[in-house]
């Protein structure tokens, strides 16, 4: 039976979604439905159109079929009210002159306006932004003399100081050490549970995606199967998508990849 994508429940979802450049296609009508406050991570290897998906989905990238946010059409939002319904966390954001706490602030532009000053809700939102990230120290530091991992960290707290009900993040652990993985990943399961937020990632680090609530398997623009961690590895969807079998052990309540050396 097709999905009710314009069903209340559904933060985002999608129905024949296909993405082409040029004559290549890179998605194939792809069916996806998320619920609120739950963490998804998207997997499978180098060019199986993970970025393409989670910027398809953010409305960023040309597509074909339909995307709904929150029940109603993508492109019906107007653009503020979007931004502020849905936030974006691209794969090496660009390194500006602006200081961390300036570059968070972007984040509430989708509240104030341009021309409209922060209030005190505004400033909040940055603070418990940068605190949860751990970028407050970095406040006054230009992004281009923070190392790749901290810039890094100062884009997620901008994607979160829009307080948006959607997080879409394209590999929001690059760069990260994995002290730092770790803490990216509590935070987005945190964001989730305790914010109903709902949060879609691409993530290449096997072990820290296999601690989301649900997994999205991808291969060649196609999903090889989207649901908990448990049935990913009962069908074996990570095997088939990499092309090579995939062990997983589970330690101390953790799934990890057990690569064969
Ligand atoms: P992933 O995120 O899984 O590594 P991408 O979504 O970046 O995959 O890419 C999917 C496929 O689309 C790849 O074959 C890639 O080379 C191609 N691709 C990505 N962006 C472009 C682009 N702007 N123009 C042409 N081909 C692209």
């Amino acid at each position: 039976m097709a999905v009710d994508l314009a069903s209340v429940g559904s933060a985002l979802g999608c129905r024949g979604l296909s993405v082409a450049y040029g004559q290549r296609k890179v998605l194939h009508e792809i069916d996806l439905e998320f619920e609120p406050g739950l963490w998804t991570a998207v997997v499978g290897p180098n060019g199986s159109g993970k970025s393409t998906l989670l910027r398809a989905l953010a409305g960023l990238q040309s597509s074909r079929g339909e995307i709904f946010l929150a029940g109603r059409p993508l492109k019906s939002w107007p653009r503020r009210s979007r931004a502020r319904q849905l936030a974006w966390l691209a794969q090496g954001a660009p390194t500006t002159d602006l200081t961390a706490r300036e570059s968070v602030a972007l984040g509430r532009f989708s509240h104030t306006g341009w021309l409209g000053s922060r209030e005190s809700v505004d400033e909040a939102a940055i603070e418990a932004a940068m605190d949860a990230t751990g970028t407050t120290e970095w406040g006054h530091r230009r992004l281009s003399t923070l190392s790749g991992g901290e810039r890094q960290r100062v884009h997620l707290a901008r994607a979160l100081a829009t307080q948006a009900k959607v997080l879409l993040l394209d590999e929001p652990t690059t760069h990260l050490d994995p002290p730092h993985q770790q803490d990216v990943a509590l935070l987005m399961k945190r964001q989730a549970r305790e914010q109903g937020v709902c949060v879609v990632s691409a993530i290449h680090e096997l072990s820290i995606a296999l601690a989301a609530d649900r997994l999205i398997v991808v291969k060649d623009g196609m999903i090889i199967g989207h649901g908990s961690v448990n049935e990913a590895l009962s069908g074996d969807w990570l095997s088939a998508a990499f092309g090579t079998p995939i062990e997983i052990v589970q330690m101390q309540g953790a799934f990890l990849w057990c690569p064969k050396l």
